[in-house]
């Protein structure tokens, strides 16, 4: 069945970012209110430092959340808000999208959303790498499900046969000199992450492992690009060679290097 792929809208994880801060703030005061009595019978001035404290805390939060709107907006904003937009959403990313599941949207909407946010955040720290310090991860069922050769041991064990798009990546990888994997899991992924050790990765896959995947790698700089399931999840995949030599590039230093 072809999937159709609508179009991410950052503003709804910003949404539920707010909210999140929200409920955050309501479960700080109740913590605080639940905590008082029992503080002020040791000391007096115990729950006034530890509301001080809370209270700082939730006020360096906000001040978070306005810098991750505000960067995405491409306003003005100090450079410490920049440098922590990208922190705040991965740390709010959990209960932000256990906030969509109680008001009931769309799970993998949400993490489009969170996708299409924290690239846009990635490329505005303008992170620029060598050659072969850039991964590229894509999950196994980008593979032609009845190609022999075992791409996953090593991807140049392809033979660029057209059938599938592992020639693609592995033509791109020459041509710019990255590293490419593809892995059958999360732990492979880790494995090569830990062998390789990448300064950033550009990952392909579906909307739940991209996701996962960001959060695992954090504080690692990943832009996702989502893949494209004609078949259905987890077989044929494809994803948009364009993208990902877009993405590529953005995150290379190509100074002196033929492209
Ligand atoms: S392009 Fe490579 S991986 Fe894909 S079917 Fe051909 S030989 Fe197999």
């Amino acid at each position: 069945m072809m999937q159709v792929m609508t179009r991410p809208k950052k503003r709804l994880f910003l949404a539920l970012l707010l909210a999140s801060l929200v409920v955050a703030a309501l479960s700080t005061y109740g913590l605080w209110k639940v905590s008082a009595p029992g503080l002020s019978s040791i000391s007096q001035h115990l729950p006034l430092l530890l509301g001080a404290l809370l209270l700082l805390v939730l006020a360096v939060g906000a001040l978070s959340v306005m810098g991750v709107i505000l960067a995405l907006l491409g306003l003005p904003t100090f450079g410490i808000f920049k440098g922590v937009a990208w922190t705040v959403i991965n740390i709010l990313f959990p209960l932000a999208t256990f906030l969509g599941r109680l008001l009931d949207v769309n799970k993998e909407r949400v993490e489009r959303s969170f996708i299409e946010v924290s690239n846009q955040l990635i490329r505005q720290k303008h992170v620029k790498v060598k050659p072969e310090q850039l991964l590229i991860l894509t999950p196994h069922c980008i593979q032609l499900d009845t190609c022999p050769h075992k791409i996953t041991r090593d991807i140049a064990n392809c033979k660029d046969c057209g059938g599938c798009q592992v020639g693609d990546l592995l033509r791109l990888s020459q041509k710019y000199g990255v590293h490419v994997a593809i892995v059958t899991g999360g732990t492979l992924a880790r494995k090569v992450i830990k062998t390789l050790r990448p300064r950033a990765v550009l990952a392909i896959a579906c909307e739940r492992d991209l996701t996962s995947g960001i959060q695992d790698v954090f504080p690692l700089p990943v832009i996702g690009v989502l893949n494209e399931r004609p078949y259905g999840p987890c077989c044929n995949t494809k994803v948009q060679m364009s993208a990902v030599e877009q993405a590529v590039l953005q995150f290379i230093d190509t100074n002196g290097r033929k492209a």
